[in-house]
C-alpha cells in the first residue's frame, strides 16, 4: 500500500510502498477514506515543540520514532478484523478515536486515555491515516459513522474533539463573554460548538480577515483582527471593560497568551490549547488578586467523541472541510497549512 511518511524532521514526506498491516485478535484494518490535516502534523513534521528560551522539545524524546505515517483524524471502511472482534464488521464506515493510551495508568483507568502517561496515539506514536490503510490497535476505539459526511467526520477526532473539550472546560459558570483566539481548524470548530452549547457572546480573534469572516458565519458575535494595535481595547470595550469570562487560546504563542491574560476579567479562566510555542513572563500576584485560572487542554476522551458525533448526526454541529488533497499531494497539503492558506480543515483522500 502507499503511505506518505515523515522520514526525518523538515524533510519532504516520502510516498512509500509498505505492507498492508495485519490485524491481531482485537484489532482492525481500515481502508482510509479521509484523513484530516491538523496543525499538529506540522509540529510532528518539524520535529517537536518550541518550549521558549531556546529550548526545543523533540518528538523523538517523547517516544516518536521516524519514519512515521502522520494523520490522526481518520475515517474509513473496515476491511479486515481480528478473530475476537464483534463490535464492527468488514464493510462498516468508521471514525477512529486516535488518542489511545496504555489502558493501565490512572488516567486510562478512568477513561481519559488522551491523558495517558505513555500514550500510543495513532498518527503520532504509531502509523496514522496518510496512507491507504491503517491498523487500529484496539477496536474498542472505533465509532461507526453513517448518514453523515465522511470527510467532515474525520475532523471530529481531533479538531472537533479538542474544541469540544475546551468549550466544556470553559462553560463552567454562566459566562457572558467567551474569547476564542485562532480561527483555524480548531478555532472554527470551537466557535460553532460554543454557539450550539453556550449562551456566551463569542468574540473571535485571528490575524486573517477571511478566517474571521468565516468565524462570523459560524456564529461569532464579534470578530477582532489582532494585527490591529488597538485589538485589546476593542475586546475590552466589547466586554463592557470588565474583560472576558473565559479565553480559549487555540494558538498559544507569546502574543496570544499575553493578550489572553490581559483581557481576562476577575474570576476568569484562560484555557491553553494551541502548541505554536514559546514562553511568557507571568505577573504572579495578578493570579490570586484576580482569582484567575489557567488550564491546559489536550484533545479529549472517547466518551466526549461519542457525544460530539451525536451532535453531528443530529445536525447541531456541521464540520467544515474546505479543501481535499490526494495522498501524492501530502507535502502540498502540509505546506498550504503552514502558509495559512487553509480555511478550517483540509483532508487527504488516499
Ligand atoms: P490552523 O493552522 O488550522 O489554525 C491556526 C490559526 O491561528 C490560523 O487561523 C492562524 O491565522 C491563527 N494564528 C496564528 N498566529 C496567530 C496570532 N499570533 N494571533 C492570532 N491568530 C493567529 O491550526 P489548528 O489545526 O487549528 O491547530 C492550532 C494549534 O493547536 C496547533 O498548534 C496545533 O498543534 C494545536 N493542537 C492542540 C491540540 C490539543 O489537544 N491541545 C489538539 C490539536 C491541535
Ligand atoms: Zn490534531
Amino acid at each position: 500500500m502507499k503511505a506518505a511518511r515523515i522520514v526525518a524532521p523538515n524533510e519532504p514526506l516520502q510516498l512509500t510502498d509498505i505492507e498492508i498491516p495485519k490485524p491481531g485478535d482485537l484489532q482492525a484494518v481500515v481502508k482510509v477514506k479521509s484523513a484530516g490535516v491538523c496543525h499538529s502534523d506540522l509540529h510532528l513534521w518539524e520535529g517537536g515543540y518550541d518550549l521558549g528560551d531556546g529550548v526545543f522539545l523533540k518528538v523523538t524524546d517523547r517516544g516518536v520514532k521516524y519514519p512515521i505515517t502522520p494523520g490522526h483524524e481518520i475515517v474509513g471502511k473496515v476491511t479486515e478484523i481480528g478473530k475476537s472482534v464483534s463490535n464492527v464488521a468488514v464493510g462498516d464506515d468508521v471514525l477512529v478515536y486516535p488518542w489511545i493510551g496504555c489502558g493501565l495508568c490512572p488516567a486510562c483507568r478512568v477513561g481519559n486515555d488522551n491523558l495517558c502517561d505513555t500514550p500510543r496515539s495513532v498518527g503520532l506514536f504509531q502509523d496514522g491515516g496518510y496512507a491507504e490503510y491503517v491498523l487500529v490497535p484496539n477496536v474498542k476505539f472505533l465509532l461507526k459513522v453513517d448518514g453523515i459526511d465522511l470527510d467532515g467526520a474525520a475532523s471530529l477526532a481531533c479538531s472537533g474533539l479538542t474544541a469540544f473539550t475546551a468549550i466544556k472546560k470553559a462553560n463552567t459558570n454562566s459566562q457572558q463573554y467567551l474569547v476564542i483566539i485562532g480561527a483555524g481548524g480548531l478555532g472554527l470548530m470551537g466557535v460553532q460548538i460554543a454557539r450550539a452549547l453556550t449562551n456566551s457572546n463569542i468574540i473571535c480573534v485571528d490575524l486573517d480577515d477571511n478566517k474571521l469572516e468565516t468565524a462570523k458565519k459560524m456564529g461569532a458575535d464579534y470578530i477582532v483582527n489582532s494585527k490591529n494595535p488597538k485589538a485589546i481595547e476593542e475586546i475590552m470595550s466589547i466586554c463592557k471593560n470588565k474583560g472576558a469570562d473565559c479565553v480559549i487560546d487555540f494558538v498559544n504563542a507569546p502574543p496570544t497568551a499575553k493578550m489572553g491574560l490581559s483581557i481576562l476579567r476577575k474570576r476568569g479562566k484562560l484555557i491553553l490549547v494551541g502548541l505554536f510555542g514559546g514562553s511568557i513572563n507571568l505577573s504572579l500576584p495578578t493570579i490570586p488578586l484576580k482569582a484567575i485560572t489557567i488550564e491546559g487542554a489536550y484533545t479529549g476522551n472517547y466518551n466526549d467523541l461519542v457525544e460530539l458525533l451525536g451532535l453531528v448526526k443530529r445536525g447541531i454541529i456541521n464540520p467544515m472541510v474546505s479543501k481535499k488533497y490526494s495522498l501524492d499531494e501530502a507535502n502540498t497539503a502540509l505546506e498550504d497549512l503552514k502558509q495559512r492558506k487553509i480555511i478550517g480543515r483540509a483532508v487527504i483522500n488516499p
